[in-house]
């Protein structure tokens, strides 16, 4: 895909401090890390966000993100890691390339902060329930 900036990393014309590769999957540095080890997985082939990554091939990225996530944790002294996709501009997505975070996590005083403000009142949860599994 061109002027995808991590097309042009899985081609080589864009450097990164590798992680991990096999043939179908990529895992580079992220290059503003949040925290020490913040990794980004790829699926080789270009696919604009998770929406549209077939599923044999998300499994494949997530198993890479597993295995990064273990050795955060048995090689750089993480205590816990956060997997986190964003997907579509909405969700923070910036580059339209699917891809994992895995940002491995060391103390409370981390700058990332996940929060959840479950603040929404009055939602009819049977109905979401309902209309979201009848598409799946
Ligand atoms: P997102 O906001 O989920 O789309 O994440 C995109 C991530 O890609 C950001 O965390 C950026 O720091 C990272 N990034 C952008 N360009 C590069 C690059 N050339 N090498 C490594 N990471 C990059
Ligand atoms: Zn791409």
């Amino acid at each position: 895909m061109d002027n995808c900036i991590f097309c042009k990393i899985v081609n080589g014309d864009i450097p990164c401090y590798k992680v991990y590769e096999d043939a179908e999957v990529l895992a580079f540095l992220d290059v503003s890390p949040v925290t020490k080890g913040h990794t980004l997985v790829i699926p080789k082939e270009h696919f604009d966000s998770l929406l549209y990554c077939p599923k044999d091939l998300l499994g494949k990225v997530m198993a890479v993100a597993q295995k990064i996530a273990q050795a955060s944790i048995t090689t750089l002294g993480a205590k816990g890691v956060n997997i986190v996709n964003n997907t579509n501009p909405i969700a923070g997505q910036t580059v339209m390339h699917f891809h994992v975070h895995v940002i491995p996590r060391y103390s409370d005083d981390d700058q990332l902060k996940l929060e959840f403000n479950k603040n929404l009142e009055n939602l009819n949860l049977p109905v979401i329930a309902e209309n979201l599994s009848k598409k799946i």
